[in-house]
């Protein structure tokens, strides 16, 4: 069950989620350069007093999950595309997830407005018992029944404190076990693409978000195992972005080639690769977090 404090820091970090994305078509403008979004999305959450749980994450058309800029970022925004913002916050580690896709043309509209619709109704769904599966076949039928496609491989998913993928995914198609609990907290995150490509999504091969996958090290010395330690002491097992590591400075450690070699070990550090339509089709996204409480969905990340 959730405590006041713990309720109250929920409430916090899905209140900086909801006042970013109401502000997404002032942050989003054609001709914008992507790591100019996400630097300032990053320090408008600090700014209000929480932390990003993830790299400010942006998504341009067949692009669908997992992009946030590298140093040096030159790419901007096209016109005419379809941009994804998600956008995550923790308070003392209780996390609040949400995204929106903004639209430079219109004949993308439709595809936008079938995830929001398709969220909405899940949302309602979002009660104490009801299987996953549930709530996946409810995404998919308003998918299918304005003429897109869901993707299949990409779900919503339960959290946890300072754990953004906890326990029961859930899904944008009907699949799945498990049911929804009161007390839990949940993210909900219809994607969409057009009916005519794959609906899933493959590996780019790029990766610029990466997480430990250990907790602190202790008995070794070496460079290696001091920048883990202090990844972790940063950003414990949430995800962060390459970017950030690349930016620190560390008395007496070379951090950019420790971390080259760093990011090699998978068994340390866990790599996030950039997410594409494996058909190339557009991508449209929504999404909230939601608590479940006292029998009822709380959308944490609505305004
Ligand atoms: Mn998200
Ligand atoms: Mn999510």
């Amino acid at each position: 069950m959730v405590d006041e404090e713990v309720f109250e820091c929920y409430v916090k970090a899905g209140r900086i989620v909801a006042s970013i994305l109401s502000d997404a078509h002032r942050i989003i403008r054609v001709g914008r350069r992507l790591i100019d979004i996400c630097e300032e999305v990053e320090s408008t959450i600090r700014n209000r007093g929480g932390n990003p749980a993830f790299p400010c994450n942006i998504c341009i058309d067949h692009i669908a999950a997992h992009y946030t800029s590298p140093l040096g970022d030159y790419i901007s925004i096209p016109d005419g595309s379809l941009v994804k913002l998600d956008v995550g916050v923790h308070i003392d580690g209780y996390i609040a997830d949400g995204a929106v896709t903004v639209c430079f043309d219109d004949r993308y509209e439709k595809l936008v407005e079938s995830v929001e619709e398709a969220l909405d109704k899940a949302v309602k769904l979002m009660k104490p018992n009801v299987k996953v599966s549930e709530v996946g076949a409810i995404i998919q039928r308003v998918i299918r029944d304005r003429g897109f496609k869901p993707i299949a491989n990409l779900t919503g998913h339960e959290i946890d404190r300072f754990n953004l993928h906890a326990g029961l995914s859930i899904p944008n198609i009907e699949v799945g076990t498990g049911r929804l609990k009161d007390g839990s907290v949940y993210a909900v995150e219809p994607f969409a693409t057009v009916s005519n490509s794959i609906g899933s999504v493959v590996s780019s091969g790029d990766a610029y978000i990466f997480r430990c996958q250990h907790t602190r090290i202790s008995g070794k010395n070496d460079e290696t195992y001091r920048l883990m330690n202090i990844l972790y002491s940063n950003f414990y097992s949430l995800p962060f972005a390459e970017r950030w590591v690349l930016e620190m400075s560390v008395e007496g450690l070379d951090v950019s080639s420790v971390w080259r070699n760093l990011k090699k070990d998978r068994k340390l550090i866990f790599r996030y690769p950039v997410l594409v339509e494996a058909g190339r089709g557009l991508v449209a996204q929504s999404e909230h977090t939601i608590l479940i409480l006292d029998g009822e969905p709380y959308v944490l990340t609505g305004l």
